[in-house]
């Protein structure tokens, strides 16, 4: 799976950390979220959707990888 933060649209509510701190870290200077892991491995499929589901700015896109 590939994860895409859209910076745009992000506007720093830090939901997607809480939900999945080891893949959202968070850009403070810039406020901004930041992808800590583009891809993750599988067990982090759940809080990764989780923080999907729960940005309130609809930022965050969870896309799969025919390679996998
Ligand atoms: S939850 Fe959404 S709006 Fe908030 S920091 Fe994460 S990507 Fe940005």
């Amino acid at each position: 799976m590939r994860v895409r933060a859209d910076l745009d649209l992000c506007q720093a509510h830090r939901m997607c950390q809480g939900e999945a701190p080891a893949v959202f870290g968070f850009d403070e200077a810039a406020d901004l979220v930041t992808v800590l892991q583009e891809h993750p491995a599988e067990s982090e499929r759940p809080q990764v959707a989780a923080a999907v589901r729960y940005c309130p700015a609809m930022a965050l896109a969870l896309e799969e990888e025919n390679d996998e």
